[in-house]
Parts: structure tokens; sequence; C-alpha cells
């Protein structure tokens, strides 16, 4: 077999492999006399990292057709492959109505800017989530009221929303941050009492549900985002679903230059109605998001199975505190499988060495977020001269701003998370187990790995 040629046997036998769920053979730990020895203290590795499912996964032999279909076709732009994937995934979240656009972020950009979230608005939302959610609320004008966390779920506390409303409160924004459900039920409750309108930013939860729902179908809209490292990758995309049909049309024009909704794409002669933007998702992105949907539900299946069985695995392990999802989560996406760390039950073994040394066994782990709402760019926009226009110097002031807006509990979160991503989970159950004799192993030896690594 010529090189190049082996290789992609190689690939292929690997992703077939996957789909089959056949045990990856090159995920085992090496029984060497010293096994149990952390890498860093010059022990051999637990598990190869070369050997964790690759992401994205694209299979050339039943993926490409469709794709080459549309890049043959010449018709690049919106049109029925768009149509198609819109419908598909109205369908699969249970929804009326599905828009693509480019991205996650202009997806909640459209979503909140046609719910008229504007100047003079503020938004409930969480720290713990990515910027793009803030940056959307922002962008429309509005000002960011944050809740803070549960650090037991990773999620925005739906006990402390309450206090946070005030008379210029117009929505509450749930992240399912991990892909992990919200607790909507009581969310819902709030919003409906105080009349707020509820925007989910589903964009790291794909078909995770409660009570067998779809998140991203609880509030007048949900959106998500195709981007590279979500479950659906796509490379760049974002939808928005909601059963509104006027607000969809809306959203329609809104991302077509505010065209009138049902008008071809690039007729322009229509004449515009409403401001508008040029968002359009095109057909070959919607071509490989057809392709990676054929896999989503089973690799959503395995990344739940997969995330049980580590959690049933590591709650053994004394500072290891696996995450709580709610009494009503039925499944979770699991974008990525977080946990709390304690470093007081590690000899000290600080959370960066404690990632350095589980790094160094083979496994790839981050520590996630940081606290966002202390970051610059939310002074940086108060001091712009655009929200000078729209808001008093008094609603501009940064520091009771600050103080009104502390989270204490996300920034502890912050400090203590670890995060998996999501391919670590489409891995094996010998995968799993090779995780927690990693952590294990640290474990053991934390006091030396402390040494060492001082
Ligand atoms: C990825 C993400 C977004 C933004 O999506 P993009 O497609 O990257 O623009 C928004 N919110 C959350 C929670 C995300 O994870």
């Amino acid at each position: 077999m010529k090189n190049a040629n082996r290789r992609d046997f190689i690939k292929k036998a690997s992703i077939l492999s996957l789909q089959a769920g056949i045990i990856s053979k090159s995920n085992f730990l090496i029984l060497s006399k010293n096994s149990n020895k952390p890498v860093i203290l010059g022990g051999e590795k637990t598990i190869l990292p070369n050997q964790w499912v690759k992401w994205p996964i694209w299979d050339s032999e039943n993926d490409e057709k469709i794709l080459l279909d549309v890049m043959r076709s010449g018709v690049w732009s919106r049109a029925k492959t768009v149509s198609l994937f819109e419908e598909k995934w109205a369908n699969l979240i249970g929804s009326k109505r599905c828009l693509t656009v480019v991205n996650g972020t202009n997806a909640l950009i459209i979503a909140l800017n046609q719910s008229k979230i504007q100047a003079g608005d503020e938004v409930i939302v969480t720290p713990y989530t990515f910027i793009a959610t803030i940056q959307a609320i922002l962008a429309n004008g509005a000002i960011p009221i944050f809740v803070d966390v549960d650090p037991t779920t990773f999620q925005m506390d739906p006990t402390k929303i309450e206090a946070k409303i005030s008379q210029r409160t117009k929505a509450i924004m749930p992240v399912h941050i991990l892909g992990l459900p919200c607790d909507m039920p009581r969310i819902m409750e709030v919003a409906k009492k105080h009349q707020l309108i509820v925007i989910e930013d589903a964009c790291q939860a794909p078909l995770a549900a409660i009570n067998h729902q779809h998140v991203g179908t609880f509030g007048k809209a949900g959106c998500f985002s195709f981007q590279n490292s979500k479950n659906i990758a796509i490379g760049e995309g974002g939808a928005i679903i909601s059963n509104d049909e006027a607000f969809m049309d809306a959203c329609y024009s809104f991302h077509n230059l505010g065209l009138p909704y049902g008008i071809a794409t690039g007729s322009i002669s229509a004449g515009s109605q409403i401001q508008g933007n040029k968002l359009r998702f095109s057909e070959y992105q919607a071509a490989i998001g057809l392709a990676q949907l054929s896999r989503l539900e089973e690799q959503t299946a395995k990344r739940n199975e997969n995330a049980n069985y580590l959690t049933s695995l590591l709650k053994s392990i004394d500072g290891i505190h696996t995450v709580r999802l709610y009494p009503d989560v039925t499944r979770a996406a699991y974008h990525l499988y977080p946990f709390r760390y304690d470093p007081n039950a590690f000899k000290g073994l600080s959370r960066a060495q404690f990632l350095q040394a589980l790094d160094a066994e083979g496994v790839p782990c981050s520590g996630g977020y940081t606290s966002l709402n202390t970051q610059p760019f939310l002074k940086q926009t108060f001091e712009s001269s655009n929200f000078k226009k729209m808001y008093s110097s008094n609603e501009l002031n940064y520091t009771s701003y600050m103080e009104n807006n502390q989270c204490p509990l996300n920034n502890q979160l912050c400090n203590e998370a670890v995060w998996f991503t999501q391919n670590l989970l489409l891995g094996t159950k010998n995968d799993m187990e090779l995780i927690d004799q990693a952590i294990q192993r640290i474990h053991a030896h934390a006091d030396q790995i402390k040494k060492k690594l001082k």
C-alpha cells in the first residue's frame, strides 16, 4: 500500500469503526511496571492523545455526493438545500419554523432584534457562557444583567432571577451551557409571571431535552450554532427556531436586507420593508449540515451513554464534583463534559497543575471560561459614543453596574471547572475508564506532582 492510500485506509477504517461503535484497540492502558506512575513523574501515558476521535467527523464516501451536487449546480446562494436543512432542523428540534443564518452569534442578534429588544432594555443572563451571548445583547443596545450560577449545575440559578428584575427588564436569555439544560420549567414560570420574553441560547445544546421536550422550544425562540467545535459542525452557521410565524417572517426579512419575507433571494426590486442585514446561509453550508445531521442522533446517544458512565466512575474520587442535571432533564447534549475540581482533596495541587498533569496523561482538558462580567468589553461599550447617546451618564455608571452585577459563585466556578470536549465522549467505554484511571493516578501522587511542578 502506498503511504497516502494507507493513510486513507486507516482514516476510513477509523470512521467505520466509530460508526459501528467498535472498540478502538489503540486506546489501551500501557501495563508497564510503572503503570500507576503519572507521566509527570516519569510514568507512561495513560492514553495516547492521538487516539481520541478527531473532530469534525467527515465520511467522504457518504457525505460528499450532496456537497458535490451543490457545487456542480452553480447555485451556491440560499436555495432549496438551505430550505431542506431548515425543514429538517425544525422537525428535529420540534418547532414550526427554522431560519438558518451565518452563525450562532447572529442568530441571537436577530432573535433579540426582532423581539424588539433595544436601547433602554435589560436582558437577564448567566455570566457562565460564551462571550457571543453577551455581545448579542450589547449589539442591540440593551444591557446584560447577570444572575449568578448554581455551581452544582453550571447554569443560571433560577431562584436568583426575580431579584434582578426591574422596570426595564424585557427578556431572559437562558443559556444551556455545555449542552446541559437550564431549569426551564422554573425560568418559564418567572418569565410568565413578569411577562418577559424568553430567548434560549441553545447553541451548545441540540437535542438536549427536559421532559422529552427539546431545549430551544420553551421560549419565544431558540438559537443554535453550527460552528466547527459544536455538536453539528459546518465550519460556521447558525439557526433560529420558533413557532411564532410573524416573528419568523420578520427574522427572515431582517437576515435578507429587510426585503419582504417570501420573495426569492436576490429579488431586490421588491423593496426593503424594514432595517436589516445580510446574514444568509449558503447552499454548500446546508449540504455539509445535512451530512452532519445524519449522525447527530447516534452521536448524542453515545455522548450521553459515555458521560453517564464517566460520571459514575468519577463520583467516587474525592475532590471531583461531577455536574448535577436538573431532575426533569431527560437528555443532555454534552457539548462539553464538566466537573469541579477541589485542590484540597489533591494535597493542594492547583487546578492549573492538575490540568497540566491530566494533559500529560493524554487526556486533553481545559479550565473553561473566565469570568466574562469582569472583562474589559463591558466598560468599553459603556464608554462608547453610541451607548452615551442611548443612555444617561447615571445609567452608564460602570462602578455601580459592576457592584450590582457581581457573581461570586461564578467567579468560583470559573476557578474550579475542568472541561473535556465532546469528541472525547465519542470514544469507547474503555476510554472513559482510562480518563478515570488518569485522574486516580494524579490523585494518588498529588503530593509528588505538586513538588515536581513547583
Ligand atoms: C458558539 C456559541 C455561540 C455563538 O455561535 P457562533 O456560531 O460561534 O457565532 C453563542 N452562544 C453560545 C453559548 C455558544 O456556545
